[in-house]
């Protein structure tokens, strides 16, 4: 049985019979069926099916929002965003998709060029942190590519996974081509192992990320892996420390802390320490903890109480070790997923709350004594997601975005996912780009034709 649970109140919202071997079967034999079909569509017809579930998400917005609030958490205002930027990114792919994926001349002894040909059925594994944004972020490029999808959402998020395959079925992309499968977790091999299953892509922790690499490079599958982070938020003695201050709120507590580029280490040269902590624990303390559907809520429940306890333990061996408790520190009692924003300063690489990813409302104070090691201590991580990096002398900035071993720099800014930019990792944080012209070609054949 597959429960969605009201992480604001505990309550079961649907429950849901997983589907059975047969079920699975057909919907596999159909993705193959329909994805032969629609690989032989012009790109200008997918591209056309793209608005139109742009059409459709941006028509349902507050009933998709209403679904991602009630299932995870996280605030509505939040939500609608999610889906607004799902129906963006899809307009996104309906009109640089066929740019993205035009044949490639490319001078040789013949006339010779590249075309990007579609791999076939995908399956996405995804979590439950932005329901609809994670699969939509792979999918509107893999499928204006040419290719199906087989959708394995987080067991936390089944309506969503469902709501996501009728609105692309009322889209009008071919029935079949998408299917969401509702399993637990230990049927992925078996799909993973399965021939009709022609690559893979994950979304979520570090531990699954191997595994699923595992069992997708013993059957030789192409794989995207996007997995956690414990991304650096730097800043430097010339930072503009109150935008900084103010960013670093959005950066470490949007989503509850949940997103794998949220920031989680503040490492900040001991010149402005002070001044940026003090700013960033007042505007922390402005942030409104509770039900996710009032309007007036900036920060909901986290989606899972075991996320809640591994926060939480996270925190304790932290202050147990030395870390100052700024604010927050504690699960809210009650029903509901709740955590307190939580700032630690004083927080040395050996401690929790820097090696290990926080996913959820706790920020890790790191106090450094200039750039070099500030640079020095946001690469000691085993992950490189992301890194935000703030200072006023944009020439250093260049220099310095060089030295940081990470998937993305955001230069005086929040880190963000954005349709047009490539997203995704190096190190633990996994391999393989999401968006942009390299998410569109990830789940393509790049094809060398040579014509004597
Ligand atoms: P998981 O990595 O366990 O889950 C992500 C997805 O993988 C879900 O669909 C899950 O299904 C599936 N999955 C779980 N185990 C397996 C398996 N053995 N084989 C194949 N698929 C599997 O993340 P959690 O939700 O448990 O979160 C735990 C931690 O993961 C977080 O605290 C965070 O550190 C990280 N995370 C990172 C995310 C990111 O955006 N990079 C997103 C979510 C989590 P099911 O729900 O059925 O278990």
């Amino acid at each position: 049985m597959i429960s969605s649970i009201n992480p604001a109140t505990g309550t079961v919202v649907a429950e849901f019979d997983e589907h059975t071997d047969a079920q699975v079967e057909r919907m596999l034999q159909g993705a193959v069926t329909a994805q032969k079909r629609w690989a032989r569509q012009p790109i200008e017809v997918r591209a056309a099916v793209l608005t139109a579930v742009a059409r459709v998400l941006r028509e349902r917005k507050a009933e998709y929002a209403r679904l991602i609030t009630t299932e995870m958490g996280k605030p509505l205002a939040e939500a609608e965003a999610e889906i607004e930027k799902c129906a963006w990114t899809c307009d996104h792919y309906a009109q640089h998709g066929p740019g993205y994926l035009a044949d490639m001349p490319v001078a040789s002894n013949a006339e010779s060029y590249v075309a990007y040909d579609p791999l076939g059925v995908v399956l996405a594994v995804m979590p439950w942190n932005y329901p609809f944004w994670q699969f939509i972020r792979f999918a509107a490029p893999a499928l204006v590519a040419g290719n199906g999808a087989i959708l394995k959402h987080a067991n936390n998020v089944p309506q969503c996974a469902l709501a996501l395959q009728q609105a692309l079925v009322d889209a009008g992309v071919p029935a079949g081509l998408m299917s969401t499968v509702l399993i637990a977790s230990s049927r992925v091999k078996a799909l993973i192992a399965d021939a009709r299953i022609a690559a893979v892509t994950l979304t979520g922790s570090t531990a699954v990320g191997k595994q699923v690499a595992a069992q997708a490079g013993s059957a030789l599958k192409k794989q995207v892996l996007e997995l956690g982070g414990s991304d650096p938020f730097i800043v430097l003695a010339d930072a503009d420390v109150a935008a900084a201050a103010r960013t670093a709120v959005k950066a470490r507590f949007g989503n509850c802390g949940q997103s794998c580029v949220s920031s989680k280490r503040f490492i900040v040269e001991d010149a402005v320490a002070d001044a940026f902590v003090a700013a960033f624990v007042a505007h922390t303390r402005e942030l409104v903890v509770g039900d996710p559907l009032d309007p007036r809520t900036t920060i909901g429940p986290m989606a899972r109480p075991s996320l809640v306890a591994d926060l939480d333990s996270q925190v304790q061996r932290s202050l147990a070790a030395g870390a100052r408790l700024l604010t927050g520190g504690a699960a809210r009692p009650g029903p509901g997923c709740y955590y307190e924003p939580t700032i630690l300063d004083d927080v040395t690489p050996d401690m929790a709350a820097a090696i290990e990813e926080t996913f959820g409302p706790a920020a890790a104070i790191l106090r450094v004594g200039d750039a070099d090691e500030a640079i020095a201590l946001a690469n000691a991580t085993e992950f490189g997601l992301a890194a935000a990096l703030w200072t006023g002398d944009l020439a250093r900035a260049r220099r310095l975005v060089r030295q940081i071993e990470a998937g993305a720099v955001f230069v005086n800014g929040q880190v963000v996912s954005d349709a047009r930019l490539p997203f995704g990792g190096i190190k633990q944080s996994g391999y393989g780009r999401e968006l942009g012209a390299a998410g569109a070609r990830e789940f393509t054949n790049t094809k060398t034709v040579w014509i004597g």
